[in-house]
């Protein structure tokens, strides 16, 4: 069985405990695009976590993580994620973390080039979050990128690096007139943290189809939502990787495999980290009651996330392009303290009423039209059966249900790992 669990929004709907959940049935999580540029948060009988790199499965002792080709990793944040772990009894060998060979590698002067390029835009930034991803992305499509294979031939590589470095100094240097990189301590910086992870290095793609043909479950770990993925999100404000389900195959080594099965991880409200359009928003005190009761502040940097009522428009696009099977509503609890909760239910752009999510400059018109649905007005996080939710909660999950067109399957009614019902 092969289920990939993907993001119906913007991100941040909650993935990570839904993934750490279902990592029990699965002996293989793998995750298959993006960097450390975000951040799923994880709350089990071990304490809580916030990986930004890892999979979601590194806490269960017999499940199997990789780290696809479609990933981009900064070696030294692997290794403090590693470490961290660690001190708190986690153990991380190489039967149960494996990174592909072809995985990119996040450089130090990635981070730089995302720095001095925002520090660049001023008042017109992305809004990006400085961990490099955007710019190692770009290598990679230059076909001028360090892969995690790399790491095992250190002689040839230090021969590569040092014409990548001449190349990335008529940028850094000559470009934006910042100190010149320097190959030697670009080659220091990847032995000191790629050489304890060369035991890791796997070819995913012979691992997985071998894996997949003794009949394993295998599970595909998302980053970000389907609002943000480079193809189908709000380009430009979106991240440099696909975050689409049909990718998760590809991302991971294995572009032969089809997915059985497609859960959209869905948010009972909105959320958008950073810069561009975000219809849905709310501002003032009504942003600021649901920021506070959904704790919504971004779990990589710590930035207070935009906020808004549910987006009909936006989920049923998202649950389109990521081909979802099923959703699990998350953070429904957070809805509790309203009488009325609102729903975006459609937009205004230009006095045109419109459901079908729109792209570009029409989407930067586009205004939200709300309408109210009638809230519970009482505290459903202890609830764990579908009898036990009050009628209107109900309501309000068949109403989102009906809305995107999908069957809702879970919903989420708090943090921590036993805190869902399954609706069917
Ligand atoms: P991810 O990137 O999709 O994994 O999501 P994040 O980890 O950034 O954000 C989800 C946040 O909501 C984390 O702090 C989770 O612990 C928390 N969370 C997940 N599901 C629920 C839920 O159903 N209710 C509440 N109150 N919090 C939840």
């Amino acid at each position: 069985m092969l289920t990939a669990i993907v993001g119906i929004n913007w991100g941040d709907e909650g993935k990570g405990k839904m993934v750490d959940l279902f990592s029990k049935d699965n002996d293989i999580v793998i995750r298959y695009q993006g960097g450390n540029n975000a951040g799923h948060t994880v709350i089990n009988d071990k304490g809580k976590f916030i990986l930004n790199l890892l999979p979601s499965g590194i806490f269960r002792e017999t499940t199997v993580n990789v780290m696809g080709c479609g990933m981009v990793i900064d070696i030294e944040h692997l290794t403090n994620e590693m470490n961290k772990l660690g001190e708190r009894g986690i153990s991380i060998t190489p039967d149960n973390l494996k990174i592909s060979d072809k995985a990119v590698i996040c450089m130090p002067y990635h981070k730089l080039l995302d720095c001095l390029e925002e520090d660049r835009l001023g008042d017109a930034k992305f809004g990006s979050t400085r961990r490099g991803i955007a710019p190692v992305y770009s290598d990679k499509y230059m076909k001028k990128a360090i892969r995690m294979g790399d790491l095992l031939y250190p002689d040839i590589l230090k021969t590569k690096l040092k014409s990548i470095i001449e190349w990335k100094n008529l940028t850094v240097r000559d470009g934006y007139k910042s100190e010149a990189l320097d190959a030697g301590e670009m080659y220091d910086w990847l032995m000191k943290y790629g050489e304890h992870l060369i035991p890791h290095i796997t070819d995913t793609t012979v691992y997985l189809n071998k894996m997949n043909s003794e009949g394993k479950n295998i599970m595909f770990e998302a980053q970000l939502g389907a609002l943000r993925d480079i193809d189908f999100g709000i380009y430009p404000y979106t991240s440099s990787s696909s975050t689409i389900a049909a990718y998760a195959p590809i991302g991971a080594g294995v572009p032969n495999l089809k997915l059985d099965k497609v859960l959209g991880i869905m948010k009972a409200y909105s959320t958008c980290v950073g810069e561009g359009p975000f219809t849905c928003e709310m501002f003032g005190e009504d942003a600021d009651k649901l920021r506070e009761a959904g704790g919504e502040y971004g779990a990589a940097t710590g930035r207070p996330r935009r906020v808004g009522g549910f987006d009909v428009v936006a989920s049923k696009y998202g649950v389109s392009v990521q081909g979802a099977t099923s959703l699990a509503l998350t953070k429904l609890d957070v809805l509790s303290g309203y009488d009325k909760i609102p729903v975006c239910v459609s937009y205004d752009i230009d006095g045109e009423i419109v459901h079908d999510f729109p792209t570009g400059v029409r989407l930067d018109k586009a205004k939200p039209v709300y309408e109210y649905v009638d809230g519970w007005n009482c505290d459903i996080s202890p609830c764990r059966k579908k009898e036990e939710l009050p009628e209107n909660a109900l309501k309000y999950i068949d109403y989102i249900e009906k809305k995107v067109g999908c069957p809702i399957e879970y919903v989420a009614v708090g943090p921590e790992r036993d805190a869902y019902i399954k609706m069917y």
